[in-house]
């Protein structure tokens, strides 16, 4: 077995490895690190990373990959003291959300206006580059004396007493796996875990744009029959577009010259913020819906795109993950102040219990709301298109979505509560 910065598994097993340094991998890690690196015997905790990327020079154009952090997540990338990593200049407050169909007009009264204000706060979430997340979460982690190992997982075998990982770097051994990797997920596959998967048949046009109007600090949606556009907020004043369309429409949108592109976009978003110019790439990911059937297996815990997609049009994947990362930690972490094994099964349970009955309704929501939003033309269509403007004149109505916008409901782990009091406090 081989030994990596002082990780020797065959003797004795690492607590907790994580396949996968995603933004919620890399999270999970650096939460279990530092809640216990000031206690006598910390956990020991490693990543393991196939894909490490190099953080954006500050100067940089901006990756055309970003998310919209809910407040929840912001709290949580505080308390591991990577929100302070990310420069301010390179994420962008939104303060509100404007939300129409397409039947109605872009800046009439129909259209659904969610403000920080009603809330009493001063935003909605911030728009960061997905990089910058991972790259924070990771240096947090590496500065909290965590191990990160560059490497691919092979195979996976579970033992009554610990976990064994083939891996491109050596072969470890732990007491509880994390996996973390993703959608794809080698861990879920080794395991055996299935998963419920459909395809939306739409695939996500992603790019940057400079926009004649200027975005207002306000994430902008439009939902037509045949998909959703989003233009996000970004710091350097352009927006982050993701157009959500069906596969056939998608293919012929991406085989656009740029130009056409630019008047496509002008076109279904109702000129919404005027001409559109291109200023990055445009990417594109197809996009479906995915849940494990159990989060839990013997000795080993599932964790955001692994466990579960949802379609980007609520924004949700990371900011869930990041609440699965720390829904987890907080379960080990209790379990180990008790001396208990990090990879019990009582710990499996409760997270799986208390994940999965967050999760479950929320991605039923955001499925029905593109079914009938998005695509629908029959009555239910008709009546969930009306129901827009009518959340529209109820301010109760809106303080629940803007709620759930910040990521503030349902059964929060303390991390996610409050702000913590200091960004490297150690989480009791
Ligand atoms: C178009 C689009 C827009 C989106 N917008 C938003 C948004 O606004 N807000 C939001 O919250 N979410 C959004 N999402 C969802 C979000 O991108 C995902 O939910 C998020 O990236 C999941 O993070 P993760 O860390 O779980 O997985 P990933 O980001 O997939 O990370 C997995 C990591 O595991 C590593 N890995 C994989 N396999 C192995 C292996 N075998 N061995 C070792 N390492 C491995 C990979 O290199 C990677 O670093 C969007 C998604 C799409 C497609």
């Amino acid at each position: 077995m081989s030994e990596v910065m002082g990780i020797t598994p065959s003797s004795e097993p690492v607590d907790v490895l994580i396949v996968g340094g995603g933004p919620v991998g890399a999270s999970a890690a650096a939460l279990l690190q530092m809640a216990t690196k000031d206690t006598r015997r910390p956990l020991r905790v490693a990543v393991l990373e196939l894909n490490r990327p190099r953080a954006s020079a500050p100067e940089a154009a901006l990756d055309s990959r970003v998310s919209a952090l809910s407040r929840a997540s912001e709290r949580i990338l505080t308390a591991i003291g990577a929100w302070p990593l990310i420069p301010p200049s390179r994420m962008q407050a939104y303060e509100r959300m404007r939300v129409w169909h397409e039947s109605v007009q872009p800046r009439s009264a129909d259209v659904l206006e969610f403000d920080a204000a009603y809330a009493g706060e001063p935003n909605l979430g911030h728009i960061v580059e997905n990089r910058l997340v991972q790259t924070a979460a990771l240096t947090a982690f590496e500065s909290a004396g965590g191990t990160i190992i560059a490497g691919e997982l092979g195979r996976l075998r579970a033992h009554d007493h610990h976990v064994e990982l083939e891996t491109s770097a050596g072969t470890f051994a732990c007491r509880l796996v994390v996996g973390a990797d993703g959608a794809g997920s080698a861990v879920r596959e080794s395991i055996g875990l299935s998963a419920e998967t459909s395809s939306y048949r739409q695939t996500a046009i992603v790019a940057n744009v400079r926009t004649e109007l200027p975005h207002e600090r306000a994430a902008w949606q439009r939902f037509l029959r045949t998909g959703t556009i989003a233009f996000l907020p970004l710091a350097d004043g352009c927006s982050s577009v993701v157009w959500s369309a069906d596969d056939s429409a998608a293919a012929s949108l991406l085989a656009l010259p740029r130009t056409d592109f630019e008047q496509e976009l002008l076109r279904e978003s109702d000129s919404v913020l005027g001409a559109a110019k291109l200023v990055t790439e445009r990417l594109s990911f197809p996009l479906r819906k995915l849940t494990a059937n159990r989060f839990t297996a013997h000795r080993c815990a599932l964790i955001g795109d692994a466990a579960h997609v949802v379609h980007p049009l609520a924004g949700q994947g990371v900011n869930l993950g990041l609440l699965d990362a720390a829904a987890l930690c907080e379960l080990i972490c209790a379990a180990f102040r008790k001396r208990e094994d990090p990879g019990a099964q009582s710990v499996l349970r409760r997270y799986e219990r208390w994940r999965k009955s967050e999760i479950e309704p929320i991605a039923l929501a955001i499925d029905g709301f593109n079914r009938y939003l998005a695509h629908g033309v029959g009555p239910l269509s008709r009546i969930a298109q009306r129901g827009l403007a009518l959340v529209n004149r109820s301010d109760e109505v809106k303080r629940f979505f803007i709620t759930r916008a910040l990521g503030l409901d349902g059964e929060l782990p303390r991390v996610a509560r409050q702000p913590p009091a200091a960004p490297s406090a150690p989480l009791s």
